[in-house]
């Protein structure tokens, strides 16, 4: 644990932040978990608690460690509650630039003027969400990768006013967490994104133009570029909905048509096969 940082609160308790929340636990913080949602909290407890199991089964954990973890995770419906005394806030709510700014201008009035205020946004600039705060100096992107507590690296992103003590705090608690931090300035879809996201567009278009059929185009990158995971089942992992908004981020950033959406990623976005999630994306899971 790294001195003067001891309590953390997260914002959301969703998919990335009971990873986060369990992540923070496992390494000593003390955390507040806040989501507006009751049953999302149950849910991210529940899940947090499943992962420790599975830590344990394969001899990463001692079972006695568990109640421990657990014990340093506290819930809360009011922000305020969860974040007033806390030194380090990480957001980890819904990927929605208006919830994102309502969030932070709150933040900025309920948190001392030293707190860090850390978002795990994939998409949305650093700096827009900063400089509602009135102290943007403070605010730093800090992407996580799904599944967090078993992916190692950190994106740190740098908003355009974060002063380099904040970005040195924010890069010891990563490796504090046995994280490997990677600090990227603050441009459209970072650089995770910004590489993924096109060679995600790319296999749509080769499905699109009938190039080669969806399994022909995964087996190529799995086997021929030693991908764990072919770019459209992974498009299906991660979302289609959640693609399509980045690439529609990287395409207005950008103003450039490199990154237009392939339109059978938007067609599929419109039907509503959002991938695993719906039981249908690029292939078909029911
Ligand atoms: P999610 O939908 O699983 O969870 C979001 C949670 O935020 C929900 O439980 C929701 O109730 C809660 N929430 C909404 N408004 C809130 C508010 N005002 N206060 C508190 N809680 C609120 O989403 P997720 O996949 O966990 O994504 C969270 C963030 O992490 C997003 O910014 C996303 O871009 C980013 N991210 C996601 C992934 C991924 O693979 N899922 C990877 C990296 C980063």
């Amino acid at each position: 644990m790294i001195a003067g940082f001891e309590n953390v609160a997260v914002v959301g308790a969703g998919t990335m932040g009971n990873g986060i929340a369990h992540v923070f636990a496992q390494y000593g913080y003390n955390v507040k978990l806040v989501d507006t949602s009751e049953a999302a909290l149950e849910r991210g407890l529940h899940t947090i608690s499943t992962n420790l199991d599975r830590q344990i089964k394969k001899g990463t954990l001692q079972e006695s460690q568990k109640q421990d973890i657990l014990g340093r995770i506290q819930t809360f419906t009011r922000l305020e509650e969860a974040c007033a005394g806390s030194q380090l806030v990480v957001e980890a709510a819904t990927e929605n630039v208006d919830i994102k700014l309502r969030i932070f201008e709150e933040l900025a009035k309920i948190t001392a003027p030293e707190t860090i205020l850390a978002t795990n946004t994939s998409s949305i600039p650093i700096t827009q969400i900063a400089s509602v705060t009135g102290r943007s100096t403070h605010v730093i992107g800090m992407h996580f990768m799904n599944p967090v507590p078993i992916m190692k690296l950190v994106e740190v992103i740098k908003g355009y006013d974060t002063t380099d003590s904040v970005l040195q705090v924010i890069l010891q608690i990563s490796k504090d967490l046995e994280k490997e931090p990677v600090v990227v300035n603050d441009y459209p879809g970072f650089i995770a994104n910004r590489i993924l996201m096109p060679m995600i567009n790319e296999a749509a278009y080769a499905l699109y133009e009938g190039i080669a059929t969806r399994e022909a185009i995964d087996t190529v990158m799995k086997l021929g570029m030693n991908h764990p995971m072919g770019p459209l089942t992974l498009a299906d992992f991660i979302g289609l909905d959640v693609c399509l908004s980045i690439l529609r981020v990287l395409y207005q950033g950008f103003g450039n048509p490199k990154y237009a959406p392939c339109p059978l990623l938007v067609n599929l976005v419109l039907a509503g096969h959002l991938g695993r999630k719906t039981g249908k994306g690029f292939y078909d899971y029911q």
